[in-house]
């Protein structure tokens, strides 16, 4: 099996930025895929997080003019990861996040900061670094979405590209007068190309002229092509389905190991669930709950947003008191929802207890600590959490939509018989279904020795990288030939 060399070209890589799965996904597919046979190097804008993080470093390329400045592509690793940084101080080096400044605002020049991304990858992709010349672009949502574009209008040999959707509720549009910006000839602004309603859509461009279209799950990719879920991306991939394909994401073994996890009180395994009691005794206590070890406690580690569904569970939380059960959220973003979960602890002490901010350490411990975690969101991509939950043994309880409905085995009374269930599923995603599988949830819970075997279920659930890391190798080099050919 001959080496395939793949460019991923990325906004967010854990662990050196990350806003959501999308880094996840970003930071762990490279060891997974070299173990299949695959090279790969990662683009990434060099934000102060990055260029701080980074080691040994060359420069690769110089750029006399790049979006209004001169900057520097270096060729560089950072926490075993192999880059390439896009030093560019005027577009990257700011306080804030990666596509919001410190007042939460989007930056205006995002359209730039983006677009620079993409030429960055097309120059790479086209033999800028002769050290490294990809056989296969790999785009990761709207922020890489001109990669597959600018290689698309150049002109000579290109590699292969392909697209890759994490969520396509964000898709990267501006106004009609970016285009003349892009330095892409004046007919990409059409709707074979970059124009979308009228206006530039850096997804939209990289759906349309990507060799191959993936998503993150397979449920997802089904569900995209329905205005529902398409979010006026639908048509376009109608047309273009025959490319487009569903790859589950995994977990980064590593960083979520419960019988090695640095960040526990106590570790634990399917072999040793009975440890597992000492964590929940201290997420309860962490959260000012009382250490009951037998009051179901439900988890929730997510960004508090309409898309996750977290106002479905405020709106039901009546069913999850009056059953007994207790409540640890942890959680960022809006600031009603925020509101309303502040206000419920306030309300139920003792029962509902809050933490907000983004804290990775407490994340681990709901994950070891709670029984069920909770994941009713409107539409989930693919989702991580859940994979997680089910690697530390808390039952997840999940919305049966997108990546939740393909990762997680409800258990119904078949499942029950043969004995394969993982968690507990709704639908359609409701307030009454949610109070519902809260429900469920609690009579499950009854059953000491059934809880034990589901418990075990969810532990030996294949949530490795292995197998995506497999179907994108497939894919990349089935691309590659077809370039060659
Ligand atoms: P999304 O990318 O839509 O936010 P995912 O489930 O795909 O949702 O990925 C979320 C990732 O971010 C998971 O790794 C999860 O553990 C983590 N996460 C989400 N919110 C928090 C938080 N408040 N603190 C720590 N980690 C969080």
């Amino acid at each position: 099996m001959s080496e395939l060399k793949l460019l991923s070209v990325v906004s967010e890589i854990y662990p050196l930025v990350k806003t959501g799965g999308l880094a996840d996904v970003a930071g762990a597919l490279p060891a997974a895929l070299k173990a299949q046979g695959v090279a790969v190097r990662t683009l990434v804008p060099g934000y102060p997080a990055v260029m701080a993080a980074l080691g040994a470093r060359e420069e690769a390329f110089y750029f006399d003019h790049l979006f209004g400045a001169p900057a520097r592509l270096y060729a560089a690793t950072a926490a075993g990861l192999d880059l390439f940084v896009i030093d560019a101080p005027h577009l990257y080096d700011r306080p804030g996040g990666p596509y919001t400044g410190t007042d939460g605002r989007d930056y205006v020049d995002n359209a730039q900061r983006f677009a620079a991304l993409g030429a960055v990858a097309s120059g790479i992709g086209l033999g800028l670094v002769p050290g490294f010349v990809p056989d296969v672009v790999h785009a990761h949502d709207w922020q890489a979405g001109l990669a597959p574009a600018y290689l698309h209008y150049a002109s000579g040999r290109r590699p292969g590209t392909v697209m890759s959707i994490h969520n396509i509720a964000f898709q990267g549009q501006f106004p009609a007068s970016v285009a003349p910006l892009l330095g892409l000839p004046a007919h990409a602004f059409s709707m074979g190309g970059i124009e979308y309603y009228g206006t530039v859509g850096y997804l939209k461009a990289g759906l349309q002229l990507a060799d191959r279209i993936t998503t993150v799950s397979p449920g997802y990719a089904a569900e995209i092509l329905q205005p529902e879920a398409g979010m006026g991306l639908e048509g376009l991939l109608n047309q273009r389905r025959g490319v487009l394909s569903g790859i589950l994401n995994g977990l980064d073994a590593a960083a979520w190991d419960p019988a090695a996890d640095s960040l526990l009180p106590s570790p634990f395994d399917a072999k040793r669930l009975d440890a597992r009691a000492a964590n929940k005794a201290a997420l309860q206590a962490r959260f000012g709950l009382p250490q009951e070890p037998d009051t179901l406690l439900f988890g929730v580690v997510s960004r508090l947003s309409w898309q996750k569904g977290l106002d479905l569970l405020m709106d039901g939380l009546g069913t999850l008191i009056d059953i007994g059960a207790q409540l640890v959220v942890l959680g960022s973003g809006d600031p009603q929802l925020t509101e309303r979960y502040a206000g419920s602890a306030r309300v139920n002490p003792g029962r509902v207890g809050v933490q907000f901010g983004y804290d990775e350490e407490l994340a681990h411990l709901i994950q070891a600590g709670s029984d069920a975690l909770l994941v009713p969101s409107r539409f989930e991509p693919c989702g991580l959490t859940q994979l997680a939950a089910l690697r530390y043994g808390a039952l997840p309880v999940v919305a049966r939509v997108g990546g939740l409905a393909d990762t997680v085995i409800d258990v119904n009374e078949m499942a029950r018989a043969s004995g394969v269930g993982t968690g507990v599923q709704f639908s359609p995603v409701t307030v009454p279904a949610l109070q519902n599988a809260l429900t469920r949830t609690h009579a499950l819970w009854q059953d000491k020795t059934l809880w034990r075997t589901l418990q075990r279920n969810a532990m030996a659930t294949d949530v490795s990288w292995d197998r995506a890391a497999r179907a994108y190798a497939e894919l990349f080099r089935n691309l590659a030939r077809e370039r060659a050919a």
